[in-house]
């Protein structure tokens, strides 16, 4: 069995004492075992904030080139990675893609914005303005990058995608990152840090691992440090409150639950392309990882007259589902990540039916294409009907991650569709279907304040939209509220997460000189 190692201080460092197992969720045999116990982890720290220098004494292109190439390296392991990813993480070949191509995409787009902003090593933040009676007295804001370290804590679910999108955007900034991976399907994670310390693509402590506990990593940040957060609220609400982070205002970036709505509007026929785009797209959410996306769908709200119909797509769309042992080519939909999980999903089900009924799927006895049965962690897709919805119910309040959806029934006026979206409390993405121009900007607007991405699905992009599941680099993730409060990629604005904005005034000459003309336009 493979034992997971740290990559800290410049070398791969075993942890010592009890170690976790990690599993394979098709038939519950461990596959490796990880431990950070007796790790230094306040030289954890001091090590990576000083290879900050090495990172920030480069250019944005420069730091876009190690990008490259991780990203490169990503793409010609692609097929090792996918085969841990369906090990470790009960991936199908078509999940495991998902998260290593994310990965590398991610990577690819935040290589190329650094060559868009050139040989620069700070960015300007707007136009300056002059502030006296002539324009020599001048003002401007420029991002600076931190002198710290970027904590990155992921969750289970994407050990490709979740290190390389946080990963991407601090090296970009020159910030130095401390990554740790979910413990549970740290394998594919480790893997991949393995690659990039192998073909020495960063400068040594520009990117540390923990392979197991964060120990007492927190307790080190001080106030240049930031952290970025994406797991359970629970773990968020914990670190957010962490006494140094506190006690130095650590800037905390938390990407927590969410229960994703998806409304399909009155004017939506069955059998046209929109209605299409929305069976499709809700199926593949409950279903795609085994419904363990942050992004995923979890309550879809119908016009009542269009329920039947619905529920008639959708239950065909689901029969088809072949789930199983995800190695096999003929499984779509493999098993939950973790034994735990499975655990935490039923009950969760069982939560959901204390206002919902169950119409399709029967979460104790899922139809198996090879895997084990008991010590796998199977689970069928799962739908609901929800026939009297009210803020504050399960379906409302609780986020069960896995393959399970609500359908909830509208009057199928945008006023009720958005105030029931509404009470999901906040949101990573929510979608709506219609090419009702009235609907669905009252739609939007109603619940734009609640969410960190809205996408809209009509006849005019039905054939070429992309999944409300898919997290874009060029778009910002995150969400208010319930989602965690948090806002990561998007482009040039996940930049200013890990560099300190600074306003600067003076004579414009002399600021010019200082900061390379950042005024000008994409220096
Ligand atoms: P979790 O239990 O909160 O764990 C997340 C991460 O936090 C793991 O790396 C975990 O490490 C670490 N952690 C737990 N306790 C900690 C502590 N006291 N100090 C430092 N680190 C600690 O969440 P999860 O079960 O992995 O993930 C599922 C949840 O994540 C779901 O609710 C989902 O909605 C959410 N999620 C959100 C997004 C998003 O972008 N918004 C994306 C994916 C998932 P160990 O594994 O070592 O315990």
């Amino acid at each position: 069995m493979i034992e997971l190692d740290s990559y800290v201080f410049g070398s791969w460092v075993k942890g010592e004492g009890k170690k976790s197992v990690l599993v394979n969720p098709t038939n519950g045999e461990p596959v490796a075992t990880a431990s950070t116990e007796g790790l230094d982890f306040a030289k954890v720290m001091s090590f990576a904030r000083a290879a900050g220098a090495g990172l920030r004494s480069r250019t944005f292109r420069e730091r876009g080139e190690m990008l490259r190439a991780m990203s490169r390296s990503l793409h010609a392991h692609r097929d090792e990675l996918i085969g841990l990813a369906i090990v470790n993480g009960g991936n199908t070949r078509g999940d495991a893609k998902f998260d290593i191509d994310g990965a590398s995409g991610t990577l690819a787009a935040y290589a190329d914005l650094a060559a868009e902003l050139g040989d620069a090593r700070i960015l300007p933040d707007g136009d300056g303005v002059a502030l006296g009676r002539s324009a020599r007295l001048f003002g401007m804001h420029v991002l600076v990058p931190r002198e710290g370290v970027a904590v990155h804590i992921n969750a289970f679910n994407f050990p490709a995608w979740g290190l390389a999108e946080k990963a991407a955007v601090a090296i970009l900034a020159g910030v130095p990152v401390v990554t740790k991976p979910a413990t549970s399907t740290a394998l594919v994670s480790h893997r991949i840090v393995k690659l990039f310390v192998d073909a020495a693509i960063l400068p040594t402590g520009a990117l540390s691992f923990l392979a197991g506990s964060a120990g007492s990593l927190l307790d080190h940040v001080t106030g240049q440090d930031v952290l970025a957060f994406t797991g359970s609220s629970d773990t968020g609400v914990l670190l957010r409150s962490g006494k140094s982070a506190l006690a130095h205002s650590v800037r905390v970036n938390v990407e927590a639950d969410s229960l994703n709505a998806a409304v399909l509007g009155p004017d939506v026929d069955d059998g046209s392309d929109v209605m299409n785009l929305f069976i499709g797209d809700v199926a593949r959410d409950m279903t795609q990882k085994t419904g363990q996306k942050c992004t995923a769908i979890r309550r879809v709200y119908v016009p009542s007259e269009k329920v039947d119909a619905v529920l008639d797509r959708m239950k065909e769309r689901l029969a088809a589902v072949k789930v199983g042992d995800p190695s096999r080519e003929d499984v779509t939909m493999g098993p939950l990540a973790t034994p735990s999980q499975k655990r935490d999903v039923r009950a969760g089900i069982a939560r959901l039916e204390s206002c919902a009924t169950r119409v399709f799927g029967d979460p104790d006895r899922p139809e198996l294409l090879g895997g084990d049965p008991e010590k796998g962690a199977f689970i069928p897709p799962v739908l609901l009907l929800c026939q009297q919805p009210s803020a504050g119910d399960a379906v409302h309040s609780f986020e069960v991650f896995g393959p399970v959806a609500t359908v909830v029934p509208y009057d199928g006026t945008a006023g009720q569709a958005a105030e029931l979206v509404r009470a999901g409390l906040g949101g990573l993405v929510s979608s709506v279907y219609s090419d009702d121009k009235t609907f669905v900007r009252d739609v939007v607007l109603g619940i734009a304040p609640f969410h960190g991405r809205v996408t809209i699905g009509s006849s005019k992009v039905a054939a070429q939209a992309l999944p409300p599941g898919m997290v874009l680099p060029q778009l910002v993730h995150g969400g208010p509220g319930r989602a965690g409060g948090g806002e990561e990629l998007g482009g040039r604005r996940g930049l200013s997460f890990y560099m300190q904005r600074v306003a600067l005034q003076g004579d414009r000459a002399l600021l010019e000189a200082i900061t390379g003309s950042p005024t000008a336009k994409g220096q």
